[in-house]
């Protein structure tokens, strides 16, 4: 979709210029001639349009004031505010500032740090987490098929009976599918973080290259919960991720007459 140049178009009779710019501080679409004056008179930062990354969203606005910009912040409750809930809701916080204080050496701050950090974590997490349980699901078709066969082969030397046989696979084979289908929703929920730190990682790189301290801050602040939650979600699924088996037990008296049970196990992958 073309977008139109926001000042040209505020002239009333000037024909639509397609912009070529947008301000990540106002969030306005501009030509080229109205770029040039708007950052003649600003200190704002503008990108070309086809260096936008996908999935942008500026969080320039108060959701609940939505003219008027995200330009403060509450220490205390770690979060950006307009000039309107500043004084609304934060009016007993001792600690409000104006992002253009807050911002400075943004690059240099600890959330800066933190919010790398946790992104490197979380890549590299997932990235491990799929490969184990890849790993897993290789080895639980291993074991279903090793079972099988101790099964049939149990039935020729006469110790397994026909209808038990019978059960045995079917036990076999439920037993194999619900193993497969939980690694799977392993497997679904880190494609679905790792899509999540991805996106981020392109945003938190877009806004550390743009230039603006006060762009990346305002894009830590209001991401940085986010980036927490599937954090604390890629440890959970990194360090409670279990180790499935499936064994087939024959027990000695059984032998004769039926044959052995099928179990899982779990075990922690050892780290
Ligand atoms: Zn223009
Ligand atoms: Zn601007
Ligand atoms: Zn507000
Ligand atoms: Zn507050």
């Amino acid at each position: 979709v073309t977008k139109h140049c926001y000042s040209c178009s505020a002239h009333e009779g000037q024909k639509a210029i397609t912009a070529m710019y947008r301000c990540l501080e106002c969030g306005y679409y501009v030509c080229t001639k109205c770029n040039g004056i708007h950052r003649a008179l600003s200190d704002h930062t503008s990108v070309e349009i086809d260096r936008l990354p996908k999935n942008l969203n500026l969080l320039i606005f108060c959701s609940k004031h939505k003219q008027q910009k995200l330009d403060y912040c509450c220490v205390d409750h770690d979060e950006l505010c307009c000039l309107e809930c500043k004084q609304v809701y934060h009016s007993k916080c001792v600690k409000t500032e104006h992002i253009d204080v807050l911002a400075k050496d943004c690059k240099d701050s600890k959330s800066f740090i933190d919010y790398r950090n946790q992104l490197d974590f979380c890549s590299n997490a997932l990235t491990n987490t799929k490969v184990l349980v890849k790993d897993n699901i290789e080895s639980i078709g291993r074991d279903s098929e090793q079972i099988k066969n101790t099964i049939g082969s149990s039935r020729d030397n006469k110790t397994v009976e026909a209808e038990y046989e019978l059960q045995l696979k079917e036990h076999l084979k439920r037993m194999t599918q619900e193993c497969l289908s939980t690694l799977q929703k392993h497997i679904s929920d880190a494609e679905e973080m790792e899509a999540n730190t991805e996106n981020l990682d392109r945003l938190f790189d877009f806004y550390g290259k743009t230039g603006s301290q006060k762009v990346l801050f305002r894009f830590i602040q209001s991401t940085k919960s986010d980036l927490s939650d599937t954090y604390k979600q890629t440890r959970a699924l990194n360090e409670n991720f279990q180790r499935l088996y499936i064994h087939y037990r024959v027990q000695e008296d059984e032998i004769s007459a039926v044959g052995g049970r099928i179990e899982v196990s779990k075990k922690k992958y050892p780290r």
